[in-house]
């Protein structure tokens, strides 16, 4: 299964910002969209970086909830692991256990087309278990 299939599945919404967004309005479009990160792109889409909400945890922890009126940039991952359409479930997953993240930013020629996350790939896995499961019943009654 490949990352372009799993987009197929669940759409290609992203939520990417400027990184003069403050981590407040952030957290906003986080609760607004029910999604744990958004991407942080300059003026040309390009993307730049990532906000999590971990990012934004570890910010008032630091730094209290004035850091809530500071921009994203202050905070943001610069060096963001990305992945292509063609990359398989299996190599998102190493790169986000890797990585120690939940979250990766899917591009086609350096532009943003989709977002994978853990969740999107635990329901994946879930589907796949439950066919498995299905295809095993089938066998037994039929055999
Ligand atoms: P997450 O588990 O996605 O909430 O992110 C945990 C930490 O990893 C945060 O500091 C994020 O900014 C960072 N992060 C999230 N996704 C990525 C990614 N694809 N590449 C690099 N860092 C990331």
């Amino acid at each position: 299964m490949t990352v372009a299939a799993i987009l197929k599945d669940k759409g290609r919404d992203t939520y990417s910002v400027p990184p003069t967004t403050t981590l407040a309005e952030i957290c906003r479009l986080l609760a607004d969209r029910r999604i744990g990160a958004a991407m942080i792109t300059n003026e040309s889409g390009s993307l730049v970086g990532i906000v999590s909400e971990r990012d934004i945890i570890r910010a008032v922890a630091s730094d209290t909830a004035a850091a809530l009126g500071a921009e994203a940039s202050r905070y943001m991952t610069s060096m963001v692991v990305t992945c292509t359409e063609d990359c398989t479930v299996g190599q998102v997953m190493a790169r986000m256990t890797a990585g120690n993240f939940r979250h990766v930013p899917v591009l086609r020629d350096g532009r943003i087309v989709g977002m994978i996350s853990n969740r999107d790939l635990v329901r994946h896995r879930l589907a796949q278990v439950e066919s498995e499961a299905e295809e095993l019943r089938t066998y037994i009654a039929t055999s």
